[in-house]
C-alpha cells in the first residue's frame, strides 16, 4: 500500500490486530521512505446481494439500511457499539451463508429478528412490529411474556449509553 503522506509505493506493517469483534483487522503501517505512520482497517467483503422489496422492486443491498433499521429498534437501549457491530456482522454472515444472490425484505427481517432476540428483547419487539413480521398473535404473546420475564432482571442498571457513534 502506498504512503498516504509522500505517496511512496511501499509501506510495511508494524502491527496488526483484530477489531470489531474479530470481523475486521486494523493494521499500523509505516512508510519505508518517510517513516510516516498510519492505520488501515480491513473489513469483511461487502455483500453483493439484491434485495427484493415487498412491492417487487429490487435494489442493491446496503449495510447502511440494515444499520438504520437496527439503530431505530435499539434506540435508547443499553447496547455497546461493539455489540452493535457484532450484530450487523452476524446478520450479514447469515445472509452470506444462504449462498443466494437475491433475498426478500421479509427474509432479511427474519434473519434480523432471529439475531436481535438474543441481544435485546425490547428491540426485537420494536423491530418485529415495524416489519409486522409476527406470524400470529401467539408468537407476539410469547415475545411479550419473554420481555416481561427479562425486563425485571435488567431494570436496575438500565442507564442507557450514549448513542452508537459511527466509527468512520
Ligand atoms: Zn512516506
Amino acid at each position: 500500500m502506498r504512503c498516504v503522506a509522500c505517496n511512496y509505493k511501499d509501506t510495511k506493517v508494524i502491527d496488526s490486530r483484530l477489531s470489531q469483534g474479530g470481523m475486521g483487522i486494523r493494521r499500523r503501517r509505516q512508510c519505508l521512505k518517510c517513516s510516516f505512520r498510519f492505520s488501515t482497517v480491513e473489513e469483511a467483503e461487502i455483500l453483493d446481494l439484491t434485495v427484493i422489496k415487498r412491492d417487487g422492486r429490487r435494489e442493491a443491498y446496503m449495510r447502511e439500511k440494515l444499520e438504520g433499521g437496527l439503530r431505530k429498534a435499539l434506540q435508547k437501549r443499553p447496547i455497546t457499539a461493539e455489540t452493535f457491530h457484532e450484530l450487523v456482522n452476524q446478520v450479514e454472515r447469515d445472509l452470506q451463508r444462504r449462498k443466494k444472490n437475491e433475498v426478500t425484505t421479509r427474509e432479511v427481517g427474519e434473519i434480523v429478528m432471529n439475531r436481535l432476540k438474543h441481544v435485546d428483547t425490547v428491540a426485537y419487539i420494536r423491530f418485529a412490529s415495524v416489519y409486522r413480521a409476527f406470524e400470529d398473535v401467539k408468537t407476539f404473546q410469547e415475545a411479550l411474556e419473554h420481555l416481561a420475564r427479562t425486563a425485571g432482571a435488567k431494570a436496575p442498571r438500565a442507564k442507557p449509553k450514549a448513542k452508537n457513534k459511527k466509527k468512520r
